[in-house]
C-alpha cells in the first residue's frame, strides 16, 4: 500500500535536505511533487489543497529546531500534518450502551462488508470477549446471506439465519429481538450495497438506521478506489450519522489517497484497516504509523541523516576525479573507502526501506554480508599506523617499516604484507573508474569486495577469521 506516494516523497524530500532554511522559495518546488504525489495517491483535491496550504504555512513560519537541518524538519512537518490529516490517534469502537450494541455496515458493493462484518465479530470475540450475532438484511442476492454463514461457519460468531423474501427492515428487528433474548452483547448487521450511490439504498439503510438505532453506523470503503472513496464518504456521511470508517483492501492499495480523503471529508476517524482475505486480517488503524508508512517508515529523520552521512558524495567525486588525472590509488584513499564501506554495511537493512536507494542497500548488504566488520577494523587500524607520507606513497615501506607498523596496529607482519599487496591489486580495480562516474565507482566497489573476499580465499583473511569460518 501507499508505494507510488512513498516513492515520490522520498525523492521530493530529499531535494530539501541540502537547504540551510525553509523559505516560500526554496520549498516550492518541493511542495509541488508532493502536491503531484497526492494528486497522483488519488487524494480528493480539496483535501490536497487544504494540505498544501497547511504545510506551506508551518514550514515558513518554523523556527528550525535545533537538532533537526531544515530538510528533515520539513519532513517533519509533513508527517505531522499527515497524522493530523488522518486524526491523531486511534479511536476504537464505543460500545457502551445497554445491550445488545448494534453495530451497522454501511457502504458500497463489493467493498468488503461481509467479510468484514466476519471480522469484526471475531476481532470482538477475541479482544473484548463480546458474544457476538450476525445477520444479513442484503436480500438482493441470496448468496449474500449464504456468504456472510459461512464465513461465520468455523467461528464462534453466531449466524442469525434471514432469507431473500424477507424485508430488511424487519430481519433486523427480529433479529435484535433474538439478540436480547438470548443476551448477546453486540449484532453486527450486513446491509446490501449497490455498485453506485442511489437513493433506494439510502432510503433503506436509513430505514434500518432508524429502527435499530445502532452504537455504531460504519462506513466501509475499499481504499483500491482513492478519489472516489471520498466522494461515497461523502454521500455516505450526508444520509447517515456515521461513527466510523473501516477502510479495506489496505492491503493491495498502491494509492493510498482514501485513507488521506476520507477522514478529512467525512470528520469520522477510520478505525479499522482491512489488510487481507482472511477472517483476522483486521488491524487498528493508527493515524501515525500510517503517516510512517507513507513517508517510507518509521523513523524516516534519523534515516535521512544516515543516509546522507554515508553516501559521501564529495569524497567520492574527489576520488573519481584524482583517478581521472591518472594518479594511483593509495592508502588515504583505502582508508575513506573502508570507511564508507564500514558505514553501509551498518546500514544496509534500514536502507533498504528507504525508498530510492534500494540498489545502493542492496550493494550495502551485500558488503556487510561479505566482510566481516573486524576485518575492516583490522585494515583501518593498520593504515592508521602508517605515517602519512607512508599512505600517500606505499612504496617507500620497507621491512623494517613493516614490523614497526604491525607493533603500532597490534597485527602481524604478514597482516600488513597483505595489506599492501591488497591495495596494488585495488589499484587495478580502481583504475576502470572512468568517466562514467558513481555507477563505474560502485563496480569498483564491487570488485574490490570480490577481491578481497577473494571467493574464499583464505589468505585474505587474518589467522582468527580463517578459524571462525572453519568453525562455521
Ligand atoms: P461486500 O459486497 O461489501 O459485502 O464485499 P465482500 O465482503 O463480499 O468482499 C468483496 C471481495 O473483497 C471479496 O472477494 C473479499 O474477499 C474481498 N475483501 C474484503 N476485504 C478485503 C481486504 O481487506 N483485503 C483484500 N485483499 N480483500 C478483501
Ligand atoms: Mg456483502
Amino acid at each position: 500500500m501507499f508505494q507510488t506516494l512513498t516513492e515520490r516523497l522520498s525523492t521530493t524530500l530529499k531535494r530539501v535536505t541540502g537547504k540551510s532554511k525553509l523559505t516560500e522559495d526554496n520549498i516550492r518546488g518541493t511542495l509541488k511533487e508532493v502536491r503531484i504525489a497526492l494528486i497522483e495517491a488519488d487524494v480528493a483535491l480539496s483535501v490536497v489543497k487544504t494540505f498544501i496550504n497547511e504545510v506551506r504555512k508551518r514550514a515558513i513560519g518554523s523556527e528550525v529546531k535545533r537538532s533537526l537541518n531544515p530538510g528533515q524538519m520539513f519532513v517533519k512537518i509533513v508527517n505531522d500534518e499527515l497524522v493530523n490529516m488522518m486524526g491523531e490517534y486511534n479511536e476504537t469502537l464505543n460500545l457502551n450502551t445497554q445491550p445488545p450494541a448494534i453495530i451497522l455496515m454501511a457502504g458500497l458493493q463489493g467493498v468488503g462488508k461481509t467479510t468484514t462484518v466476519a471480522k469484526l465479530g471475531l476481532f470482538l470475540k477475541e479482544n473484548h470477549k463480546k458474544s457476538v450475532m450476525v445477520v444479513s438484511t442484503d436480500v438482493y442476492r441470496p448468496a449474500a446471506i449464504k456468504q456472510l454463514e459461512m464465513l461465520t461457519n468455523e467461528t464462534p460468531l453466531h449466524f442469525f439465519p434471514s432469507s431473500s423474501d424477507q424485508k430488511p427492515v424487519d430481519i433486523a428487528s427480529d433479529a435484535i429481538h433474538y439478540a436480547k433474548i438470548n443476551h448477546y452483547d453486540t449484532v453486527i448487521i450486513d446491509t446490501a450495497g449497490r455498485l453506485h450511490v442511489d437513493e433506494a439504498m439510502m432510503d433503506e439503510i436509513k430505514v434500518i438506521h432508524k429502527t435499530v438505532n445502532p452504537a455504531e453506523t460504519l462506513f466501509i470503503v475499499d481504499a483500491m478506489t482513492g478519489q472516489d472513496a471520498a466522494n461515497t464518504a461523502k454521500a455516505f456521511n450526508d444520509a447517515l450519522p456515521l461513527t466510523g470508517v473501516i477502510l479495506t483492501k489496505a492491503d493491495g492499495d498502491a494509492r493510498g489517497g482514501a485513507a488521506l480523503s476520507v477522514r478529512k471529508i467525512t470528520g469520522k476517524p477510520i478505525k479499522f484497516i482491512g489488510v487481507g482475505e482472511k477472517t483476522d486480517a483486521l488491524e487498528a488503524f493508527h493515524p501515525e504509523r500510517m503517516a510512517s508508512r507513507i513517508l517510507g517508515m518509521g523513523d524516516i529523520l534519523s534515516l535521512i541523516e544516515v543516509a546522507e552521512k554515508a553516501f559521501d558524495k564529495k569524497k567520492t567525486d574527489h576520488l573519481i576525479k584524482k583517478f581521472k588525472k591518472g594518479k594511483s590509488f593509495n592508502f588515504d584513499d583505502f582508508r575513506s573507502q573502508i570507511q564508507q564501506m564500514k558505514k553501509m554495511g551498518n546500514m544496509g537493512n534500514l536502507l533498504d526501506k528507504l525508498p530510492g536507494v534500494g540498489s545502493f542497500g542492496q550493494m550495502a548488504k551485500a558488503a556487510q554480508q561479505h566482510m566481516s566488520d573486524s576485518l575492516f577494523d583490522q585494515m583501518e587500524a593498520i593504515i592508521n599506523s602508517m605515517t602519512p607520507k607512508e599512505r600517500q606513497e606505499p612504496d617507500v615501506i620497507s621491512s623494517s617499516r613493516k614490523r614497526r607498523i604491525a607493533a603500532g596496529s597490534g597485527t602481524q607482519v604478514q597482516d600488513v604484507g597483505r595489506l599492501l599487496k591488497q591495495l596494488k591489486q585495488m589499484s587495478k580495480v580502481m583504475k576502470k573508474v572512468n568517466s562514467k562516474g558513481p555507477m563505474k565507482f560502485m563496480q569498483g566497489f564491487q570488485g574490490m569486495k570480490n577481491m578481497m573476499n577473494g571467493n574464499g580465499n583464505m589468505s585474505a583473511m587474518s589467522s582468527s577469521d580463517k578459524k571462525k569460518k572453519m568453525l562455521s
